[in-house]
């Protein structure tokens, strides 16, 4: 909980030292003090549609208990951003079946680098984790995620620059099966500026994996930066139009005072962050929990 409080001190000073400033600095709740506070939650990066869902949550409470001072709805504030962070499906369904995980994401965003720390975290819980290297358009992607795996102990396959990522794909699959791997983790190319190709690429993918691997654990992981706010929301939505997302990795929020895209993200996707990266070593790439997120935010 320190290591997530300290990596989102940017964020932390963004919005909470705002938020602060209106409630100290208001002596009466009226139309001028929601539209101080809409106003910090929407430069904080929380979305237009998300705050004023908040606010409209707030000052339904605020008439409901006869709330004078600003002071006393701050709480009110906290339990309003958790309620619109709350999405359907939090199971982290993939730590405990086999699964087949395919990472996918722009390049430049962190995808590699999540790749292999959540190799390194599902192999400390006992795990077995197999990599495949299927980002064979990026040069250093395979040498990258090979240190990775040298690093966290895992194993890796992958081919050569330039190779079609599914046959990549299809020896992975079948080396997890032979091995009886619990974790298949597949890095992919993130060439989203041809989505044409992407799709193609993604549904030859999936075909593959459905043939060879019938009913194992899928997820489709989406890796987001952090640092890039809305514009993170808007690949979000990009890649939802070509694969099936079941998660997401928030990327770089050790870096940013773009943090409040978690709550966008999670309140007008409804798709799970499943991890958030707080830094470039292991431990910084941490489980997800949004009442945790919101309360290292706010604590
Ligand atoms: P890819 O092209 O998407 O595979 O991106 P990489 O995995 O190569 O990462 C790009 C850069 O972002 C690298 O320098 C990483 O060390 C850095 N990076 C990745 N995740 C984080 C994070 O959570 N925090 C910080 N500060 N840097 C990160």
């Amino acid at each position: 909980f320190g290591r997530l409080k300290d990596g989102l001190t940017k964020t932390r000073d963004n919005i909470v030292n705002g938020i602060d400033s209106v409630f100290n600095g208001f002596s009466a709740i009226d139309e001028d003090f929601y539209e101080e506070l809409e106003e910090i939650l929407i430069m904080g990066d929380i979305g237009v549609n998300a705050t004023n869902a908040i606010i409209e949550k707030l000052r339904g409470q605020v008439k409901e208990n006869h709330i004078k001072q600003p002071s006393e709805c701050k709480e009110i504030l906290i339990q309003s951003i958790k309620e619109q962070m709350k999405v359907g499906e939090t199971a982290y369904d993939f730590e405990q079946e086999q699964s087949v995980i395919l990472v996918i994401g722009v390049n430049g965003v962190g995808k590699t680098t999540s790749v292999g720390k959540l190799a390194g975290i599902l192999k400390d819980q006992g795990r077995k984790v197999l990599l495949a290297a299927a980002d064979t358009f990026r040069a250093a992607a395979g040498e990258q995620l090979t240190e990775w795996a040298n690093r966290a102990g895992v194993d890796i396959i992958g081919g050569s620059e330039g190779s079609d990522p599914a046959s990549v794909i299809f020896d992975a699959v079948n080396a997890a099966k032979a091995r009886h791997v619990d974790v298949l983790l597949c890095d992919t190319a993130g060439r989203l500026h041809n989505k044409k190709n992407l799709m193609e690429e993604l549904k030859k993918i999936n075909r593959i994996i459905d043939k060879e691997f019938p009913g194992v654990h899928r997820e489709n992981l989406v890796v987001l930066d952090g640092t890039t706010g809305q514009n993170a929301l808007q690949q979000a939505r990009d890649f939802g139009e070509v694969a099936d997302l079941t998660g997401i990795i928030l990327t770089k929020m050790d870096g940013t005072a773009k943090g409040g895209i978690a709550v966008a993200i999670q309140s007008e996707l409804n798709i799970p962050v499943k991890y958030i990266g707080v830094g470039e070593t292991l431990e910084d790439l941490q489980k997800f929990d949004s009442d945790q997120f919101v309360n290292a935010l706010f604590d």
